[in-house]
C-alpha cells in the first residue's frame, strides 16, 4: 500500500474508487494479475517495452480485474498499451466464440494503428482481431457465420460499427469489454448518439465498460457517470518526457 501510494504521487496519478486494484512497477508484474500469457510477456519485451507507463501501471491491473474504468492521460502516454495489454490476456483465456472486446476509436487511421498494436501485442497467441470497415463487412456477408464467429477483438469508427450492428453482421452479446478510446474526440466528433446505441448493443450482464481520454470535458463525466458502475478513476496529470 506504502510503495503503491508512494509510486501514485512520483508519478502524479490520481487515483479514486473503491476496492483500488494495486499497480504494477514492471510488465513483469503482470504474472501476478488474472490470465498472464506468456506470449504477451515476449512480445513486450521483443518491442523494447520493460516498464509500464503511469496510466499503463493502473489501467493495466484495474482492467484485468474487470472493473469499469475512466482513464485520463496526456496524448503519447501509452493509453493503447494500457487497454490492449488487459484484453488480449482475458480474451486469450476464453472459450466461448463470438466477439469478446470491442474498441470504438474517433478515425480509420488511429483503429488501424490500434490494430497494430493490438496485433503486435498478441503474436503467438490464437486469437482474430480485425478492423471493422468495408473489407471486413463484405468478408463478413459472404462468409457462411464462420469469420462471425471466429472475430474476437474488432476495433471500429462508431459509423462502420454501427452499419455492422444494424445489418447484423456482428453481435455484441457475448462481448465482456467495450472500450471508448479518445473519448472527447469521439464525443467532440458528435458520435453521442451512434455511442449510445454501440454501449446498448453490449448486452452481457459482466461487460467491462472502459473510457479513455486526454481531456475530461463535462460530455465525456456525464457520459461515463451514466454507464459506469463502481469504476476506478485514473487521472494522470503531467505528460511522459
Ligand atoms: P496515447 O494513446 O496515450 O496517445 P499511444 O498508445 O499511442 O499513446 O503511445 C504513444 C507511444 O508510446 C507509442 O509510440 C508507443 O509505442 C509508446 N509506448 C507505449 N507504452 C510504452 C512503454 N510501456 N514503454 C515505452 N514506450 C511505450
Ligand atoms: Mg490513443
Amino acid at each position: 500500500e506504502e510503495d503503491a501510494a508512494s509510486h501514485r504521487a512520483s508519478h502524479r496519478i490520481k487515483v479514486t474508487g473503491t476496492d483500488l486494484p494495486l499497480p504494477i512497477a514492471s510488465f513483469t508484474d503482470l504474472v501476478r494479475l488474472a490470465n498472464p500469457q506468456p506470449p504477451v510477456l515476449r512480445n513486450l519485451e521483443r518491442l523494447g517495452f520493460s516498464d509500464p507507463t503511469p496510466i499503463q501501471s493502473e489501467a493495466i491491473p484495474a482492467l484485468s480485474n474487470h472493473r469499469d474504468l475512466i482513464a485520463c492521460a496526456p496524448t503519447g502516454s501509452g493509453k493503447t498499451l494500457a487497454f490492449v495489454i488487459p484484453i488480449i490476456n482475458s480474451i486469450a483465456a476464453m472459450k466461448n466464440k463470438g466477439v469478446k472486446a470491442v474498441i470504438v476509436s474517433p478515425t480509420r487511421e488511429l483503429a488501424t494503428q490500434i490494430y497494430e498494436v493490438a496485433v503486435q501485442t498478441s503474436r503467438g497467441l490464437d486469437l482474430s482481431i480485425g478492423v471493422v470497415n468495408k473489407s471486413l463487412l463484405a468478408k463478413l456477408r459472404n462468409n457462411n457465420a464462420g469469420a462471425k464467429q471466429h472475430m474476437d477483438l474488432v476495433i471500429s469508427t462508431p459509423l462502420r460499427l454501427i452499419e455492422a450492428l444494424k445489418t447484423q453482421l456482428l453481435d455484441l452479446s457475448t462481448t465482456q469489454f467495450l472500450v471508448l478510446d479518445e473519448a472527447d474526440r469521439l464525443l467532440g466528433d458528435g458520435f453521442v448518439e451512434q455511442t449510445d446505441e454501440i454501449v446498448a448493443s453490449c448486452t452481457n450482464n459482466s461487460l467491462v465498460k472502459a473510457i479513455f481520454s486526454a481531456t475530461m470535458p463535462a460530455n465525456v463525466e456525464d457520459l461515463a457517470n451514466s454507464i459506469m458502475h463502481s469504476a476506478v478513476r485514473v487521472i494522470v496529470g503531467y505528460k511522459e518526457a
